[in-house]
C-alpha cells in the first residue's frame, strides 16, 4: 500500500474523517464561491445546518453545466496566482469544461494516482508506459504524476504512433501499460498485424485501463492477449482527473478513495439518495479540493456502491463497475437500448471481433438501428464463413436481448476506425424533432 495509514482504516474511521472534512469542505465553498453561497441562500440553508454526513441531502446538487457557465475559471474558491494548472475536457459537446489545481491540490492527485498504482500492484520497480493522450485531457498527465510519485520509471509515449509504441514497449522492457481499454484492444491488434508475439515478446504484467466503460469480455481479450491482469481505473477531470477509484489485485469492484470523496448514489429522475446496493448515479463531494470545490457533482454515471471489507483489507467503498451513463441510453423507436447490451452480445459470437463495431441511428419518423460488426479475421478467410447465415445469427441474437430487430452489416476486419483515445461507438444520425 503506497499510504497504508489511510487505505487500512476502518469503516467507522473513514465516516469520522469523512464528516470532519465534509463540515469543512461545505463552509469553505460557502464562503469562497459566490455560486454556492446564491444557492444556498435560495435553498433557505447556511453552512450551520450542515452538522453529519446525513445533512448531505439538504445541499443542492452541481452539474456540468455549472461549470460550463462558469467558463473559463470554473468555479474558482481561489485567487487565481494561486492556481498552478489547468485542465480541461474534450468539449465534443460545447463548451469545454475547464478544471483548476492549487498546488497543494496537484499534490493530493498526484498521491491519489500512486496509491492507484500501487492497489493495483505496481511498485517502483516497474516499467510504466502511458499511453493516454497528454495534454488538456487529465488522463495523460494524471498517470504520468502517479509514476513520477511512486517512484517508478516512465515511458511518456502518449496515444498514437501505434508502431513505434509497440516497439517501445518491447525494447523498454515494459512491465504495466496505461492506456484506454479501446486502445489496449487496438494494440493487441496491430501487435499481431506487425509480427509480434504479444505473449512473448512483451513484458507486460498489469495494465492500468480506464476513462470509458469496458466490458469484462475486453478485460478478458487484453488479458489473454498480453497475459496480464487488466485493472479497471476511473475518474473524471471535474474530480482531479483519473484516480478517483480503482480495483485492487482481487479485480472485484474499484475501491474509492474516501478520504479524499464522499460519494452518494442517488435516483437520476428524483434525485433522491438511494440505499447502499442500489444502482443509480453516482454524485460525488471532494473533501480537501482547494481551487475547484464541488459538492455533490452528478457524474451521471450509474453504478452499484459497497461498503464492506474487500479481501484485500481495505473498507473504503466499492463502484461494482460503471454500468454505464445515464445520457448514454439510446431510445429506439420508444425501447431503452444501451450501448454496452450489444457490445456484450457481440464480443460472445466467436466468429467476430466484437470489439470492433459501431452502432448508427437513422430515422426521422420511424428509427432504424443499424449495427456495423467486424468478423474475426481468421473467420473471415476460412471457408465456413457464410455472410447471410452469420448475419442472422447476430441478429436473431442481439433481438433477444434488445427485443427489437437490429439491421446488421458485416465489415471485413479493419474497417471500422480504430480509436487511440476513448472510442464512440454510436453514430446518431436521427433529425431531432
Ligand atoms: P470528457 O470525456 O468529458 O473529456 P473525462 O475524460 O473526465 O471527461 O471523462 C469522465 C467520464 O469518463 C466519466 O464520467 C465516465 O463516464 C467515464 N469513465 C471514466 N473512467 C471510467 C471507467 N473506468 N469505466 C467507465 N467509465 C469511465
Ligand atoms: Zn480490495
Amino acid at each position: 500500500m503506497f499510504e497504508p495509514e489511510i487505505e487500512r482504516m476502518k469503516t467507522d474511521q473513514i465516516r469520522k474523517l469523512q464528516e470532519e472534512r465534509f463540515i469543512r469542505q461545505v463552509r469553505y465553498a460557502y464562503e469562497n464561491v459566490p455560486m454556492y453561497k446564491k444557492r444556498f441562500r435560495e435553498k433557505g440553508i447556511t453552512p450551520d445546518d450542515i452538522r453529519k454526513l446525513d445533512d448531505a441531502h439538504k445541499i443542492p446538487f452541481t452539474v456540468k453545466n455549472d461549470l460550463r457557465d462558469h467558463y473559463p475559471y470554473g468555479i474558482l474558491a481561489v485567487p487565481l496566482r494561486d492556481v498552478v494548472e489547468m485542465h480541461a475536457s474534450s468539449g465534443t459537446t460545447g463548451i469545454p469544461t475547464v478544471v483548476t489545481y492549487t498546488e497543494k491540490d496537484m499534490k493530493v492527485w498526484r498521491r491519489l494516482m500512486a496509491r492507484t498504482y500501487a492497489a493495483a500492484g505496481v511498485t517502483s520497480e516497474d516499467i510504466v508506459q502511458n499511453a493516454y493522450g497528454y495534454g488538456l485531457f487529465t488522463g495523460g498527465l494524471g498517470f504520468h504524476y502517479g509514476i513520477q510519485e511512486l517512484g517508478a520509471m516512465g515511458v511518456p509515449t502518449a496515444t498514437g504512433n501505434t508502431k513505434r509504441q509497440l516497439k517501445m514497449m518491447k525494447d523498454m522492457k515494459t512491465t504495466v501499460l496505461a492506456a484506454t481499454p479501446s486502445y489496449a484492444l487496438y494494440l493487441g491488434e496491430a501487435a499481431k498485424a506487425e509480427g509480434y508475439d504479444p505473449l512473448n515478446d512483451f513484458n507486460l504484467r498489469i495494465g492500468m485501463f480506464g476513462a470509458e466503460p469496458w466490458s469484462e469480455e475486453a478485460r478478458k481479450k487484453i488479458q489473454d492477449t498480453f497475459g496480464l491482469r487488466a485493472h479497471d481505473v476511473y475518474g473524471m477531470s471535474e474530480l482531479y482527473g483519473p484516480g478517483v477509484a480503482v480495483e485492487c489485485e482481487h479485480q472485484n469492484g474499484l475501491h474509492i478513495w474516501a478520504d479524499q470523496f464522499l460519494v452518494e448514489v442517488i435516483d437520476p429522475d428524483t434525485g433522491e439518495v438511494l440505499e447502499e446496493g442500489k444502482k443509480g448515479e453516482l454524485v460525488f463531494t471532494m473533501l480537501t479540493r482547494e481551487a475547484m470545490p464541488l459538492l455533490r457533482y452528478r457524474t451521471k454515471d450509474l453504478a452499484v456502491i459497497k461498503w464492506e471489507e474487500c479481501e484485500c483489507g481495505r473498507y473504503h467503498p466499492r463502484i461494482m463497475r460503471i454500468k454505464g451513463r445515464a445520457d448514454d441510453m439510446l431510445i429506439v423507436g420508444g425501447v431503452n437500448v444501451f450501448p454496452s447490451q450489444i457490445e456484450h452480445v457481440l464480443m460472445n459470437i466467436e466468429e467476430l471481433a466484437g470489439e470492433f463495431f459501431q452502432i448508427v441511428l437513422e430515422g426521422d419518423i420511424l428509427d432504424r438501428l443499424y449495427v456495423k460488426a467486424e468478423v474475426e479475421p481468421k473467420f473471415f478467410k476460412s471457408d465456413k464463413y457464410d455472410a447471410a447465415k452469420l448475419k442472422k445469427k447476430v441478429e436473431d441474437e442481439l433481438q433477444a436481448v434488445l427485443t427489437l430487430r437490429a439491421r446488421v452489416e458485416l465489415l471485413p476486419p479493419g474497417s471500422l476506425p480504430r480509436t487511440e483515445g476513448k472510442a464512440k461507438h454510436v453514430i446518431d444520425l436521427r433529425q431531432k424533432a
